[in-house]
This record gives structure tokens, sequence and C-alpha cells, in this order.
């Protein structure tokens, strides 16, 4: 492992986009920023821009009004960078599949490394899904004890 990969698994940035979601998804996934799961001491950090980010979450389903300014938050971030698809909006369309304005998945406009399912997903599953992704291997809860 080199220094980079080995500094990059305990410092993770995270960056979200709404790409039209009713919102459900977010508020998960700001729960999962809260004091109770308290996802800092684990290195996951939530920042205000792309420019800064290891991780882009996406929820919602990408209607025609988001696609090119997904595309342009995911070309702001740098290498090596993750794209999560959070919520069955993200992931197809959800419950809005077949609507006139309804992408069909996050992974139509901006490669996806990993999918989190839900509607909406658990705090818990997203951040399993972001250690996952990046470190290979989900914390141990009690080594952090
Ligand atoms: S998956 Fe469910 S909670 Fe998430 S944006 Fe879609 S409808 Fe809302």
């Amino acid at each position: 492992m080199t220094l980079k990969d080995w500094a990059r698994k305990k410092s993770i940035w995270v960056f979200d986009v709404n790409a039209a979601s009713c919102n459900g998804c977010d508020i998960e996934i700001l729960d999962a920023f809260t004091p109770r799961y308290d996802v800092e001491r684990i290195g996951v950090v939530l920042v205000p821009s792309p420019r800064h980010a290891d991780v882009l979450l996406v929820t919602g389903t990408v209607n025609a009004m988001m696609k090119d300014r997904l595309k342009t938050i995911y070309e702001q971030m740098s290498e090596p960078k993750y794209v999560v698809a959070v919520g069955a909006c993200a992931l197809g369309g959800g419950v809005y599949k077949g609507c006139y304005n309804v992408g069909h998945g996050v992974d139509k406009v901006i490669p996806v490394n990993l999918y989190i399912p839900g509607c909406p997903p658990r705090p818990e599953a997203i951040i399993f899904g972001i250690l996952k992704l990046v470190t290979g291997e989900p914390p141990d809860p009690k080594e952090e004890e």
C-alpha cells in the first residue's frame, strides 16, 4: 500500500448532490453525518466543494435539468474519485420511473462505483458503503471503542 492510499483510507472527504430527489435520501445522508454516528472519528467528512472530495454521493432521479450539472460536478473532482448512487431513484428512477423528465439512473450520466439501494437507505448502509468502497473493508466497531 502506498502512503497516499494509506492516507486516503484514514481521510475520506465526501460531497453530496441532490439530483432531483424527494429529499428522503438526503435526510438519511445528513443523519449519517450527525454526532449520533460520528463518522469523523473514522475520517469521513462532508465537504462543501466537489474539488475537495474523494467520494460523490448522488441521490435522486437525475432529471433533464440536473444531467449537465451532475456531469460538471463530476469533472471538477480530482482523481482518484468515487461515485456512490444512493437510493432507488439514483439506481434507476425508483418510484418516479417512467415520468416524462426522469432519467434512468446516475450511471446513465456518470460512472458509478457503488450502488446503495433503499427508499431511502439507512445511514448505517450509507456509511458501510462509503467505507467498503474506499478501504475495501467495513470498520470494526470494537476497534473504534
Ligand atoms: S429513493 Fe425514495 S427516499 Fe430516496 S429520493 Fe427516491 S423516493 Fe425519495
